[in-house]
């Protein structure tokens, strides 16, 4: 066996600390500061010391085995990337503010690449010629950049963070759904690999765009995405991807689409005009009230349809605005949460009148909306820093009407079946078996590395501090010499005999150190297991213990190398 390396924590570049940074909130940031892992550049910019780099390369070498044994091939694209296919495909744009935007001396527009879809995609355009070339997976693991307006949770929403990207390029749908079904189960392969505890949950696609996608996330207090999981079905989706209809509670159907009544011109303009309020864009949120109550309608990007709905089942005469005064005093019917810009979303509870889990919006409290002059905090709940949930604990299942359950999630993957949106965008065409050309279809499929590092610190960690499992951990062994000369020289004489055994070893030989200290360290580092050499060095006995379950154990040191080779 090779021999492995000794880490001597008499040289190591980190220091522990005993206090939490006063900016951390979130578990796995505390510790992973404390611990020495990593320490904050700039707002959600991490420098990884060594062994917060142990722990991201040994990620990173699981998700790269699994992805190898699909059989991905691994390259590296730049991470500072030209506006034009971006341009192309729209998403220069789309984006908006979390893309990070640069000029080159010339004016050149530039952007650090979020995610590389367009990249990949001329990639396969430029050395693909034939359907002979498909099909073809290509990853890599690289720095991606997006400016989180929150980047408040340490590692695990960073402005510059280390992603697993792939792109699968297929013939036709039947290559794809494999692709993707690759990907899935390579992904369940890296997180049950990783330790993790994790759902497969039905997503929406976001910014990616394309059709069918499903998010991988990890259960944790700490998280913010939000699931809901059915206790009787396998039913489990991000809260963010399940949406209702609006439905009369009388128990009457909602009618077809096609069997709506059009209003002559059905727009918000419309039903605005009608009840006698100024007509403007800012009413597409739209809050009504029908015989007093309040009636959520008008969920964004469904105007019309909704529209209809209401003149279907509320008589237009029945139907008021909601203005600013209803709210007043009335947490019941507001949640809302605030980010640097103020108030940034609201959430109104659906009225009572209607089924349970049917109809609510977010909505908006910019100047002239209709919930204007509403004082976040006085009028109604805030929650800071909490995402907008747009699904309650014991609404319906959608796939069978149980009550759902809902818990906090890290969000540490995500798989998409794109389709032709990059591919049409670009021109993307092979040539196909009979001799014309073949448009290609796509996946794109993300895992966040440096967020599972802390995603994992978040689900292992306990009261005394990091508590990582053995693949990932930055050492095997954490050998401690807790006393004087004799001590240091039976754990560095031990431990140099475990890494020519191919163990991975950090030795604590800190000089003038207390060995309480030194035993509190051990534990805030999280090595899974701990080799004492203490008062009975002289005797050749040394403890052993158990870094998650405390149980320790004094052995002679002939033994210990014995249990821990
Ligand atoms: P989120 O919802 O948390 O903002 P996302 O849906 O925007 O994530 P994707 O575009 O799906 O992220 O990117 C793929 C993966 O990259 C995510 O599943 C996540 O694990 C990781 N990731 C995304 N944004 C960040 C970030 N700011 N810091 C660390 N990891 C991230
Ligand atoms: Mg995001
Ligand atoms: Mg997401
Ligand atoms: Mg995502």
């Amino acid at each position: 066996m090779a021999n492995a390396p000794v880490q001597r924590m008499s040289q190591l570049m980190a220091k522990t600390l005993r206090d939490d940074p006063a900016d951390a909130e979130v578990l796995s940031h505390k510790l992973l500061v404390r611990a020495g892992y990593v320490r904050r550049t700039a707002a959600g910019i991490w420098s990884w010391l060594p062994l917060g780099k142990k722990v991201l390369a040994n990620v990173e070498r699981v998700v790269r085995e699994e992805m190898d044994a699909i059989g991905a091939q691994e390259v590296l694209l730049p991470a500072i990337l030209p506006r034009e296919p971006y341009e192309t495909t729209g998403r220069w744009e789309e984006y908006g503010p979390e893309l990070f935007r640069l000029q080159d001396r010339k004016g050149g527009d530039y952007l650090l690449g979020p995610t590389h879809e367009e990249i990949f995609t001329l990639l396969v355009k430029d050395q693909a010629s034939s359907y002979k070339d498909l099909p073809v997976i290509l990853y890599q693991i690289q720095s991606k950049y997006r400016d989180e307006a929150r980047p408040r949770a340490g590692i695990l929403r960073g402005r510059e963070f280390l992603m697993k990207d792939s792109y699968s390029f297929d013939l036709d749908d039947e290559g794809l759904t494999r692709s993707y079904g690759l990907h899935r189960q390579a992904y369940q392969r890296i997180f049950e690999r990783l330790g993790l505890d994790y759902r497969i949950c039905a997503a929406t696609a976001g910014a990616m765009g394309g059709s069918k996608s499903e998010e991988f996330l990890a259960p944790a207090e700490a998280g913010e995405d939000t699931f809901a999981d059915c206790p009787n079905c396998d039913f489990a989706a991000n809260t963010e991807a399940i949406s209702y209809e609006v439905k009369p509670v009388d128990g009457s159907a909602v009618p077809a689409a096609e069997d709506i009544p059009t209003p002559d011109t059905p727009t918000i303009e419309t039903l605005a005009a009608s009840l006698g309020v100024p007509a403007s864009a800012t009413l597409k949120n739209l809050l009504v009230k029908v015989d007093g109550e309040i009636v959520a309608v008008g969920v964004p990007g469904d105007r019309e349809v909704d529209l209809g709905k209401v003149e279907a089942h509320f008589a237009p005469a029945a139907v008021e605005l909601v203005t600013a005064e209803d709210f007043v005093g009335r947490p019941d019917l507001v949640r809302g949460y605030v980010g640097p810009q103020g108030l940034e979303k609201v959430r109104y509870i659906a009225d009572p009148r209607v089924a349970p889990g049917t109809s609510w919006i977010t909505g908006a409290n910019k100047a002239d909306t209709h919930a204007k002059n509403v004082v976040a905090g006085r009028d109604f709940e805030v929650d800071a820093y909490v995402d907008v949930v747009v699904v309650d604990e014991g609404d319906p299942c959608p796939k069978c009407g149980t009550g759902l359950r809902l818990d906090r999630a890290i969000e540490i993957g995500h798989i998409f079946q794109l389709g032709r949106k990059y591919a049409d965008a670009l021109k993307l065409d092979v040539l196909g078996q009979q001799g014309k050309p073949v448009r290609v279809t796509m996946g794109s499929y993300g895992v966040g590395v440096s967020r599972a590092v802390a995603a994992l610190a978040e689900q292992t960690a306990d009261d005394k501090g990091l508590c990582w499992p053995q693949e990932i951990a930055p050492a095997d062994v954490h050998v401690v010499a807790a006393g004087k000369a004799l001590q240091t020289e039976l754990a560095l004489d031990v431990s140099a005999k475990l890494a020519a055994a191919g163990v991975r070893v950090l030795v604590d030989d800190r000089a003038g150190v207390s060995p309480g200290v030194k035993f509190t360290d051990s534990e805030l580092i999280g090595v899974p297991q701990i080799l004492v050499a203490g008062r009975r060095s002289a005797e050749g006995i040394v403890e052993l213990k158990d870094r998650r379950t405390g149980e320790r154990e004094e052995v002679t040191v002939d033994e210990a190398i014995a249990r821990l080779t």
